[in-house]
């Protein structure tokens, strides 16, 4: 079975609709759909029944969906904050779960909204449980909805839960069922982690991937094509095998690196991910 899947956020320069046909052009059965302008609205009866009808009328298939991150983050350190944060999460999950998705990737952490804290000493203790509370206050509709929701390691340095083995402590206590990790490999790269060490750290408790890579030539950003291979995708194919991953193979290059169009980008990621899965 072709398990392979891409973010729609790859073709946010038009509808999900076209999104979906550049997506099933370039190959890709599977779609994680990003819920973000012009691909999703704001969760609702309403957009529920749009997006139901978008995506049955397509061939490609919604696998997953990715939350809006920003200030919708678990590590939300205030009551008031929270309760925002986990009123919009809630919005999604339902969404996710009524669609069918399998997972819903969540942002634990967020920079901008954090970064004034940095500071603080007591910050990864105050994240973690403002994580573990936003966690309990979402189970009941996790649980409803029956959708998974991933944490994703985010590449924010000088924060806390950017790191595999730390949102597993975080996560250990709740059903697998429930709440698992996704780990996007470009965030690794930036932060100068082992991509094995951290796919090993998230073990069995890991659903998905975002696969992409770092530019060199472009400052190190990410986003990229993995076939930019600046990451040993080898060692880290291996990993994978090593831990018994099962989930889809998410593409999360977004950004064009030597002229190409993004239904070509597209295209050599999914030809590339033919050749790496082989
Ligand atoms: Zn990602």
């Amino acid at each position: 079975m072709d398990n392979t899947s891409s973010t729609t956020g790859s073709f946010r320069d038009r509808s999900l609709e076209a999104a979906l046909d550049a997506l099933g052009e370039a190959g890709f059965p599977q779609a994680e759909i990003l819920a973000l302008d012009p691909h999703v609205g704001p969760p609702g009866e309403q957009e529920l029944g749009r997006l139901r009808g978008i995506l049955e009328a397509h061939s490609v298939r919604g696998r997953t969906m990715h939350a809006t991150g920003a200030r919708n983050t678990l590590a939300a350190l205030d009551a008031s904050w929270r309760k925002q944060s986990v009123e919009a999460l809630t919005g999604y999950v339902r969404l996710a779960g009524a669609l069918g998705m399998t997972e819903l990737v969540i942002h634990p952490i967020s920079d901008r909204d954090l970064a004034p804290y940095a500071d603080d000493p007591e910050l990864p203790q105050k994240m973690r449980e403002a994580v573990k509370r936003s966690l309990d206050d979402l189970m009941p509709a996790i649980e409803a909805s029956g959708v998974r929701i991933t944490l994703e390691n985010l590449p924010y340095l000088g924060l806390p839960l950017n790191t595999m083995r730390e949102l597993r402590t975080v996560i250990d206590p709740y059903p697998c069922e429930a709440v698992g990790l996704v780990i996007d490999l470009g965030h690794v790269a930036r932060l100068d982690l082992d991509p094995v060490d951290e796919i090993r750290a998230a073990g069995e408790r890991l659903y998905g991937t975002h696969i992409h890579d770092i530019n060199v030539n472009a400052g190190g950003a990410d986003h990229h094509s993995p076939t930019l291979g600046y990451h040993d995708w080898d060692a880290i194919r291996q990993a994978f095998a090593g831990i018994g991953y099962t989930g889809p193979w998410t593409s999360e290059a977004m950004q064009l690196s030597h002229g190409e169009s993004p239904e070509e980008l597209a295209r050599e990621v999914k030809d590339w991910m033919t050749f790496w899965l082989r």
